[in-house]
């Protein structure tokens, strides 16, 4: 049964992703990510990968129906066993966000919703993505960094660590794309924020200006997780 939603609203490349894989490894939570369910459209070519391709490359928006939908559609055919569910990179707009309360108010009575939002600079975000290869395993999904002495980077040029697959840059990490899902990010966030007050969500925020470990144990103690 699904007692907590957590909902991460950052800019991209604020490590939303990173801080969920982690509590997905170390805590057995689920993480639901919008993005990696579009890039599993595009990748396996269906009717909606066709359609959104575009979109994803040039950093705009997917369409709010086909996002919710692809949401809703996960909530109903999930038999995930985990109590928390992170939704990573959902709802990005007010209309969204609309859509996830109507999703919200199907769950059981005692779950609640905690919003949780990442800050960081731009310049940092753009300086990260840049520089950014992931794994191009899916199950694995590592991520890199191939700036000069980054301690993120892979042992073995383009090589991931963990599973030995090869590194990939994804398609909407170019300077170009950045810039347009940062300005993106930027025109939906204080909407999307005052949405959640006004529908009495608790909201938390962080500075993810730091190490994946630091970002974790300070996200588990203002949670209130133990581990
Ligand atoms: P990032 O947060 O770094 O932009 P994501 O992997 O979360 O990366 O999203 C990649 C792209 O997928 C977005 O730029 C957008 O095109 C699409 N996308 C993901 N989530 C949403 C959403 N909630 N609404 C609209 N488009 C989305």
């Amino acid at each position: 049964m699904i007692n907590r939603v957590i909902l991460f609203v950052g800019p991209p490349g604020s490590g939303k992703g990173t801080l969920s894989q982690k509590c997905v490894q170390s805590l057995g939570w689920t993480q639901v990510s919008t993005g990696d369910l579009c890039r599993e459209h595009i990748a396996k070519q269906t009717e909606i990968g066709k359609k959104i391709d575009f979109a994803i490359k040039s950093g705009k928006l997917v369409s709010d129906g086909l996002i919710s939908q692809m949401v809703f559609d996960w909530f109903s055919e999930s038999n995930s066993a985990s109590d928390v569910i992170i939704l990573d990179g959902y709802p990005r707009t007010v209309n969204q966000a609309r859509d996830f309360n109507e999703l919200a108010d199907t769950l059981n009575d005692t779950a609640d919703v905690v919003v949780v939002k990442f800050i960081i600079d731009d310049d940092i975000v753009v300086d990260r993505l840049v520089n950014r290869y992931i794994c191009g395993n899916k199950t694995c999904q590592r991520v890199y960094s191939l700036k000069i002495a980054s301690a993120h980077a892979p042992a073995r040029t383009m090589v991931c660590d963990v599973c030995d697959s090869n590194l990939m840059k994804r398609k909407d990490d170019t300077h170009e794309a950045i810039r347009e899902r940062l300005k993106v990010y930027h025109l939906h966030e204080d909407d999307l924020i005052s949405h959640y007050e006004d529908a009495g969500y608790t909201i938390r925020e962080f500075e993810s200006d730091s190490s994946i470990d630091e970002l974790f144990d300070s996200f588990k103690k203002q949670m209130g997780v133990d581990s």
